[in-house]
């Protein structure tokens, strides 16, 4: 193509993320022409940043426990140490692998790839350097990007996640600023691996979007695992001094780390790519959008991680996907923001969809709720976790909120998903037979007792 030429496309997508390479593959197998816009790698920070990187590292970490606690199962075993330069070429070997499959994907979709920084240039328009793309629609989806706190500074031994992915050995003292998803996942990944993990959050309790029973939960394992947690507490400065990084806490007490891991949120990737200029409606930096996925500008929708809400990356794809079958004309419903489940990897992991006991008492007259401990599910009691499967239901009405804590529940999610998307009542998941002996049989056995007919449960 040369310098200056102007191509048009039926769909133009700036950013090749989660939701914009998703955009961009539906778009293309439904037969519009596609250009998707990348400047760093395709499949944007849950690629190479976030997701598939972490997720490697949690699984390091718990190769690393079990070696250490063999004996627990009468398996002798000894941990020795973590050798970072190993975990790590196993988790980018994974990154790599997937990575060349998805650029695979997008050739063979016959999009094409524009490498470079995209601008929005008019509301149908993307330039990249001297070229100019033109779509009968524009699909902004630029991310997002680590946020610090005012007079933070990342660099040498305050870091964010992205530098943290990166860490050639194992810090002996490591403080966690944030006790979110992903801070909660690094400090279950650092005490896995030896460092004494402390972790400061504002707010009263750990991941404060799940419910309250979920935090307590992860509180006491955390503690069992000795990751002190220093919670509703106000962080007021840090500084780096020879080898020691010491955080100072509202009040004045100071504690000393080897590192400082900041996980206190992601900003949306908004600023200076002529998205004002051109009059896309924001608010603190997110692009806001109808239930469509359409901006203020007619023609520009947005996906992922700008648009506000939960910046996960199976949103993304669903969005990405909901918006290329809009441009295609299938009229698809739209996406149903309560029902995207949430998975925490640290250990032990939280899943969960809906609404919490919370949420469902602000909206319902009568709410009921029934936690099922994972001390009567075989499974878990073979794997040796603590835990929980928490029902949410509007009093004699569907399970509108399902909330799990314990080794490996993530896994237990997709018919969690299920039951609160299809509206599922207990006696309606009562009466499917669940496999004996698997953790997902504690989900049956939770709605057995919601439904007045409890097995393996202790009042
Ligand atoms: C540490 C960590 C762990 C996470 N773990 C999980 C998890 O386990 N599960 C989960 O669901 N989510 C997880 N997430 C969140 C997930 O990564 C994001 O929700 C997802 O990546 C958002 O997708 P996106 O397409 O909106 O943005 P991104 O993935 O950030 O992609 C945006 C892309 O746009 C590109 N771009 C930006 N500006 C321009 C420009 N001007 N021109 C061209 N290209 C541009 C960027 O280079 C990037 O590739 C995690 C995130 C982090 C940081």
């Amino acid at each position: 193509m040369p310098a200056g030429a102007e191509t048009t496309y039926d769909v133009v997508v700036l950013g090749g993320g989660s939701g914009g390479y998703a955009c961009a593959l539906r778009a293309a197998g439904l037969g519009l022409s596609v250009a998707l816009v990348e400047k760093a790698k395709l499949g944007g920070t849950c690629l190479h940043q976030g997701c598939i990187p972490t997720k490697a590292l949690l699984h390091a970490a718990e190769v690393a426990d079990t070696a250490r606690e063999g004996s627990r199962f009468g398996v002798k075993t000894t941990f020795e140490s973590i050798d970072m330069s190993g975990v790590n070429r196993y988790k980018d070997g994974v990154v790599a692998r997937l990575h060349k499959g998805l650029q695979g994907l997008v050739s063979a979709a016959t999009i094409d790839y524009v490498e470079g920084e995209g601008r929005l240039v008019a509301p149908d328009t993307v330039s990249v350097g001297e070229r100019r793309l033109t779509g009968r629609h524009v699909v902004l989806a630029t991310g997002s990007f680590p946020r610090t706190l005012p007079g933070l500074t990342i660099g040498g031994r305050i870091m964010t996640s992205e530098q943290a992915l990166t860490l050639d050995h194992v810090p002996a003292r490591v403080i966690v600023l944030g006790g979110g998803v992903i801070g909660v996942e690094f400090a279950s990944v650092f005490r896995s691996f030896g460092s004494e993990v402390t972790v400061v959050e504002a707010l009263p309790r750990l991941v404060a979007a799940e419910d309250e029973g979920a935090s307590k939960q992860l509180e006491r394992a955390f503690r069992k695992r000795k990751i002190v947690v220093r919670a509703g507490v106000r962080f007021s400065g840090a500084t780096q001094l020879g080898d020691v990084v010491t955080v100072t806490l509202e009040g004045g007490e100071t504690l000393e780390a080897d590192l400082l891991l900041v996980a206190v949120g992601r900003g949306p990737v908004t600023e200076g790519l002529g998205y004002d200029e051109v009059g896309v409606a924001m608010e603190r930096g997110f692009v806001t959008t109808d239930a469509r996925l359409q901006t203020s500008v007619p023609g520009v929708y947005a996906v992922g991680d700008i648009v506000p809400g939960l910046q996960l990356a199976h949103r993304g794809f669903a969005q990405g996907i909901f918006v290329a079958e809009d441009i295609a004309g299938l009229q698809p419903a739209p996406i149903d923001e309560t029902g995207i489940p949430r998975v925490t990897y640290c250990d032990p992991e939280i899943a969960s969809v809906g609404l919490t006991e919370a949420q469902a008492r602000e909206k319902f007259a009568d709410v009921e709720t029934y936690e099922y401990n994972l001390g009567g599910n075989g499974k878990s009691q073979i794997l040796q976790t603590a835990g929980f499967v928490k029902l949410v239901r509007e009093k004699d009405g569907p399970v509108v909120g399902v909330h799990m804590v314990g080794a490996r529940m993530g896994e237990q999610i997709g018919e969690a998903q299920l039951i609160v998307g299809w509206e599922g009542f207990p006696a309606d998941v009562a009466s499917l037979v669940h496999a004996h002996p698997t953790q997902n049989e504690a989900l049956g056995e939770a709605h057995l007792a919601l439904a007045g007919k409890p097995l393996h449960a202790h009042a």
